[in-house]
């Protein structure tokens, strides 16, 4: 057993479910100063040009655009207390191992991201990552066709490009009867 120090939180849903709102909430508990936290977003949402997360109290963190070829150790200094994966589904599968390596040192995680895809399959890692989390956070958004709580996103495009990344033009929140009547 590898040991455990520092704790993986996991965050979790389907599209429109509020996870960038119940990160920032989750950041924003733990009053960390922005040298103590480091933000990774990967390059594959260019949803953003310039990112920042803005917690509740006013505090900015830069999100640093994750590449592949990115070693997360070199942004690791004495005083990282919180590593912050956003959109975590993109990450590579190398990602679990560092996160880790972390965990190992002392260093808390949050990830976010959605689990599944729109056909419903597994998302990524976020399947082994939520198995492996000590704390869950899983949201529903409200189902676009009848409001019940929905866990899955549906896109309302005929494309099979799986990284079509966008907002309410591509995708809506459904629940699973919803999404089985399309
Ligand atoms: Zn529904």
């Amino acid at each position: 057993m590898e040991v455990r120090k520092g704790e993986l939180t996991a965050i979790y849903g389907c599209m429109f479910s509020g996870k960038t709102t119940a990160l920032i909430a989750e950041i924003s508990k733990r009053n960390l100063k922005p040298h103590q936290l480091i933000v990774l977003k990967p390059s594959a949402d260019n949803r953003h040009v310039e990112s920042l997360l803005v917690t509740h109290s006013g505090l900015c963190y830069p999100c640093i655009t994750y590449e592949p070829e990115l070693d997360f150790n070199t942004l690791i200094t004495p005083y990282t207390e919180l590593i912050v994966f956003d959109e975590a589904q993109f990450f590579d599968k190398l990602f679990l191992f560092d996160i880790k390596k972390f965990l190992g040192k002392g260093i808390n995680v949050i990830a976010a991201g959605l689990n599944l895809d729109y056909r419903k399959r597994p998302f990524g890692l976020m399947t082994s990552l939520i198995e492996f989390a000590d704390h869950h956070v899983h949201l529903k958004a409200p189902c676009a066709v009848c409001q019940e709580p929905a866990d899955y996103s549906f896109r309302k495009l005929n494309n099979n490009v799986l990284l079509l990344i966008g907002g309410n033009e591509y995708y809506e929140p459904r629940c699973g009867n919803c999404f089985e009547q399309a």
